[in-house]
């Protein structure tokens, strides 16, 4: 490959270059949480939690200092928690061990949780002009489309070597990497898209693009065979006590680690079921309501959700052997691996305080539980 992609794709971007928040504001913060936010999420998407983010937490120190529940609230509905996790992580080393400023180059952003190598070279490239491909998907399409490159780019060493192509096609350190990583991002994701046809009429590319002067640009990039997905069934738990509802909070580590949830467990249960699910951690069950079934899709798994909403005795009202029973399930609970102990809570004040992901969406709503940006 050589340099004759950068003059057209430089020229398109300065006409066609989405506007975008963290675009031109030259703080390398905001460039590193927006790109943190990009990850697996549409622009779309990010552009409402950013401006919350930032606003809430403008500068490191302040990321590095946020109680852990309130930024897992900052993130509620973006997913992939373990990124905002990270983000914290990295702002306290930044603060321990760089003075509060982020590394300059994208081999000291590396060595920072959460920074990988895509990360760090949009970082290092967008806000301190170092000579650094960004390499993520839209690259990886376009390049491969541009070059009719035929590995499975999911392969991370073909993806280093086309980082490698890219810097020794054009080796400048003259800040331009930073404008052509930005270009290949708006291009990669307004005309030369994944999952449906490139608009080449559109693309400033069209004339030195060997996939598309060959007519072949569908077959590439070449992926090899995607791992599995699968789908699990689960029943969820929408336990009222008078104005109250249940929480609990995830086990560290794992999917949606720390995150708050309805109480849940695996399989599909009837009513009839979950009433003596619940009666057997210690709760007497008055009424039982079937509520409608809900999906939410992971990376590598479906959850298939059915609920209920159970309404149950008042404290006072269980009897002391119920009372009793519950107390030695709850401190089961606080054992269990997946079973943390509940909260109860009214819908107000988890919309406040508890991180419900995305998964619970449906029924959050149902209870008027406020997430987000909602
Ligand atoms: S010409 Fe078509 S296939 Fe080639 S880079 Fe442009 S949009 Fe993509």
């Amino acid at each position: 490959m050589d340099s004759s992609f950068v003059k057209p794709l430089l020229l398109w971007y300065n006409k066609n270059a989405r506007v975008l928040p963290w675009r031109g504001c030259g703080d390398p913060y905001r460039i590193w949480v927006s790109e943190i936010m990009l990850q697996q999420t549409r622009v779309e998407a990010v552009r409402g939690y950013y401006e919350r983010f930032v606003a809430a937490l403008p500068n490191v120190q302040a990321l590095a200092e946020c109680p852990e529940d309130e930024l897992l609230k900052l993130w509620e509905g973006l997913g992939y928690y373990s990124r905002a996790r990270n983000l914290q992580k990295a702002a306290k080393v930044i603060c321990a061990e760089h003075g509060g400023e982020l590394p300059r180059t994208a081999e000291e952003l590396r060595k920072l949780p959460g920074i990988g190598a895509y990360t760090s070279g949009a970082i290092a490239s967008i806000a301190f002009g170092e000579a650094e491909p960004a390499v993520d998907g839209n690259v990886l399409r376009v390049y491969a489309r541009l070059s009719m490159f035929s590995e499975d780019i999911q392969k991370d060493a073909v993806r280093k070597r086309v980082r490698e192509e890219l810097l020794s096609a054009y080796p400048e350190a003259d800040g331009t990497w930073g404008l052509l990583n930005q270009a290949f991002m708006d291009l990669g994701s307004g005309i030369c898209r994944a999952n449906v046809p490139p608009e080449c009429d559109k693309c400033p590319l069209s004339g030195i693009c060997k996939a598309h002067l060959a007519g072949s640009e569908t077959a590439f990039p070449v992926r090899g065979a995607k791992t599995k997905h699968r789908d699990e069934e689960r029943t969820v738990f929408l336990i009222r006590d008078g104005e109250n509802v249940a929480v609990s909070r995830r086990p560290a580590g794992g999917l949606l680690g720390n995150l708050y949830e309805f109480p849940n467990c695996e399989g599909w249960m009837d009513a009839d079921g979950a009433v003596a699910y619940i009666e057997e951690k210690g709760f007497l069950v008055l009424t039982v309501r079937e509520l409608p079934e809900a999906k939410h899709v992971f990376s590598h798994l479906t959850w298939r959700m059915r609920a209920y909403e159970l309404k149950i005795a008042p404290r006072e009202e269980r009897g002391e052997a119920l009372q009793s029973a519950q107390e030695s399930s709850m401190a089961e609970l606080q054992k269990a691996p997946f079973e943390q102990a509940w909260i109860f809570a009214e819908p107000k004040e988890i919309s406040r305080k508890y991180a419900l992901p995305s998964a619970f969406a449906k029924y959050a709503e149902l209870l008027e539980i406020r997430r987000g940006k909602e």
